[in-house]
């Protein structure tokens, strides 16, 4: 049986004479968690919203948990978590009579999930403030435990933690990794902010004028994220013959008391032997690695903004 929560085959979506979607095709498995990184504009929203049933491709199909035909689609949907805005949100209401009203409309009635939801995203403080009185990030926890509600089985979240200080952005990731543990949901996120998406995600999806450009787990985006390693010593020569004695020549440059190398295969612990070797007086001895927005800027050819 196959494990794809949602299969996606030529979508494509014009608004007019603009095309926003160009040939998507996507198979997405269970478990997963999926980071969706593109630039503003780059067509995120209009696909998630396509995969919510909220907008219409223009043409192409899906199979949402393996079901195909309209009808059926649109049962599976129930299983989905939606967090695209602050969608059912009644800004006169408190956090609590929100869920509350939320739990209603899905015909259910559990106080202490509710509680225990507020405590989830660290609302429990919020007492009789109504939701327009909230600050940005307040609204997004709200918005998080209003879609986490119903337990859903595949969570589709756009820009999640847009507007949160760091502390909340660290919370929704933890909460997002636990949920995703804990009961195997499948996840496709957007963000701008891809340290955060690198963090949390184990698959990466670029999309890019409307066309997915790359798909690629995370193992092999670090076997590609190159790594470079920046060593400074007044005592050149002796680092250079340890280096070359471990057959380093071809990747390393050297600019006045700096050694530079890049793409070596070797780890931070099995250079520092090698540099303990030569007995040298290191000045600096560093390893950076490539970021995901740095791949994604080259993959994109420079202009970023993701
Ligand atoms: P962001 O990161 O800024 O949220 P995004 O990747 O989510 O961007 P979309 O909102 O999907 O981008 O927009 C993709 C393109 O489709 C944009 O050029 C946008 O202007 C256009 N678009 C989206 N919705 C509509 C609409 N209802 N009518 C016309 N054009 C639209």
């Amino acid at each position: 049986m196959s494990t794809n929560v949602l299969e996606l085959k030529n979508i494509h979506k014009d608004f007019g004479t603009f095309r926003a979607l160009t040939d998507v095709n996507l198979n997405l498995e269970k478990g997963k968690i999926y980071g969706f990184i593109g630039k503003n504009g780059a067509g995120k929203t209009t696909l998630m919203r396509i995969i919510s049933g909220m907008s219409l491709p223009t043409s192409g199909s899906m199979a949402l948990f393996g079901k195909t035909e309209a009808g059926e689609i649109c049962r599976e949907r129930a299983r989905l978590g939606v967090m695209l805005e602050d969608r059912g949100i009644s800004p006169d209401l408190t956090a609590a009579q929100n869920l509350k009203a939320q739990m209603l409309l899905k015909g259910l009635h559990d106080d202490f999930l509710i509680r225990e939801m507020l405590e989830i995203v660290g609302l429990t403080n919020t007492g009789s403030k109504k939701f327009k009185e909230f600050s940005l990030g307040m609204k997004r926890r709200l918005t998080l435990a209003a879609t986490l509600l119903s337990k859903p089985e595949f969570l589709i979240l756009d820009e999640p933690t847009n507007g949160l200080d760091p502390v909340g952005i660290k919370d929704i990731r933890d909460l997002l990794l636990r949920i995703n543990r804990e009961h195997g949901t499948t996840i496709l996120i957007s963000s701008h902010i891809l340290r955060e998406l690198y963090e949390i995600a184990t698959d990466f999806i670029f999309i890019d004028s409307g066309e997915i450009i790359r798909e690629i787990s995370k193992e092999p985006l670090n076997k590609r994220l190159e790594s470079k390693t920046i060593i400074r010593s007044r005592e050149m020569g002796k680092v250079l013959d340890a280096l070359r004695k471990h057959g380093l020549d071809a990747e390393l440059t050297v600019n006045g008391d700096t050694i530079t190398l890049s793409g070596n295969g070797f780890t931070e612990e099995e250079l520092g032997v090698i540099l303990h070797e030569s007995e040298a007086v290191l000045l600096e001895f560093t390893q950076r690695r490539e970021t995901l927005e740095s791949y994604f800027i080259s993959l994109i050819g420079g202009n970023s903004h993701a």
